[in-house]
């Protein structure tokens, strides 16, 4: 079985479909919970599953300084190794070496650098990232680029972007061929509307399974973000799902929809559950305060994950207040939850023809705000 995409249908640019791969189907829009060393953080594989998730990320800078590509390899793939039988996508290794790595010296070549965790020495080239990917076994494998972050000169976003697509290439050629796995390539170009075009049409003459637009959510904002969503998706081919790397916030996720985003990735439903922040319709709740303490409603009564289901706000307060691991587990459960249900609920608005509907009932309950305190 080979890896396609098919649209079901759209509304506006917003669009809903399915990505089929030997691993699985995946619903689009869809959210992929960022599972960054082989694991979504406080979440056992079922439960992340039961969540709604179709796909996962996995990082491959991550993974290839700790436990190593070759050691995963040797257990039989990262699905194996890890317990998560559906797709998996994972990013070139290029963005973390940037923003974690040090010692880093960029050339044509490549990027070599230090490790974070012990200082080791490494390199990742366009031809080493798709090695390390496919050791993996991932299903979805992204070009290796270079992103600058924002703002930056448009000089440095023009040379920037042509060498990530001289690196698009490298990565075509050595991907090789592979059935049912499939290569994304990643348009740059920064909020410059040329380039953009530019990064574009050489993606497309490259030719790939899937497009990203990289280089967003690095700083611009939001109204800056969506000022270039509203051109790039339509600047890539129409029959090809779309990725918006490392996004985002719940309203960034319904505005990128809107826009003709098909995929999205972000740690920020795992990482806030586990300091105590939780996202429901009615926004960002804080369990950490003192408002709680006493309060034996659910954190969302119309939720039906764990945290929910079975918990008070009261109790919730006191295991993130005493730092309990249960704490990151429900919240975290509850945060991955809430996202998948809004892409449940995006998908279909836009089968029903009725996403300005739903972007309006989004919109109006988080304006309402938190429940009362009692
Ligand atoms: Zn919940």
């Amino acid at each position: 079985m080979s890896f396609s995409f098919s649209l079901n249908a759209t509304d506006g640019a917003a669009r809903t479909g399915v990505i089929s791969t030997p691993r699985g189907e995946i619903r689009t829009p869809a959210f992929m919970p960022v599972g960054t060393a082989a694991t979504v953080k406080a979440m056992m594989p079922e439960s992340v599953r039961q969540t709604g998730a179709d796909i996962l990320l996995g990082n491959t800078y991550h993974l290839m300084l700790r436990p190593s590509a070759e050691r995963i390899d040797r257990f039989g793939g990262l699905h194996k190794f890890m317990n998560w039988e559906r797709p998996i996508l994972t990013d070139s290794g290029g963005f973390q070496v940037m923003s974690l790595a040090s010692l880093r010296k960029l050339t044509e070549k490549g990027v070599t650098f230090k490790s974070h965790i012990d200082g080791s020495k490494h390199e990742i080239t366009p031809e080493r990232s798709m090695e390390i990917q496919k050791l993996l076994g991932s299903d979805i494998v992204m070009a290796f680029d270079e992103c600058p972050a924002l703002p930056a000169d448009r000089e440095r976003i023009a040379e920037s972007m042509r060498l990530s697509m001289r690196w698009a290439q490298r990565s075509r050629d050595a991907f090789g061929d592979r059935p049912g796995h499939a290569l994304f390539g990643i348009q740059q170009g920064g909020l410059e509307r040329d380039l953009r075009e530019e990064s574009a049409e050489k993606l497309r003459e490259i030719g790939f399974e899937g497009y990203a637009v990289g280089g967003l959510a690095v700083g611009e904002g939001q109204e800056a973000m969506f000022g270039c969503l509203d051109y790039a998706p339509g600047q890539l081919p129409q029959d090809k799902p779309r990725y918006l790397m490392g996004v985002g916030k719940p309203d960034d996720i319904v505005g990128a929809v809107k826009r003709g985003i098909d995929m999205m990735d972000c740690v920020l439903p795992s990482r806030s559950g586990r300091t105590g922040q939780a996202w429901t319709r009615r926004g960002q709740v804080n369990l950490r305060n003192a408002r709680h303490a006493d309060d034996p409603r659910p954190l969302d009564e119309a939720c039906s994950c764990p945290a929910c289901a079975r918990y008070s706000r009261a109790y919730l307060h006191h295991v993130v207040r005493s730092q309990e691991m249960i704490a990151g587990m429900l919240l975290t459960w509850h945060n991955l939850h809430y996202y998948q249900e809004l892409m449940g609920g995006m998908r279909a608005a836009i089968a029903a023809q009725d996403f300005a509907g739903f972007e309006a009932r989004f919109h109006a309950q988080r304006a309402e705000g938190d429940i009362e305190r009692l």
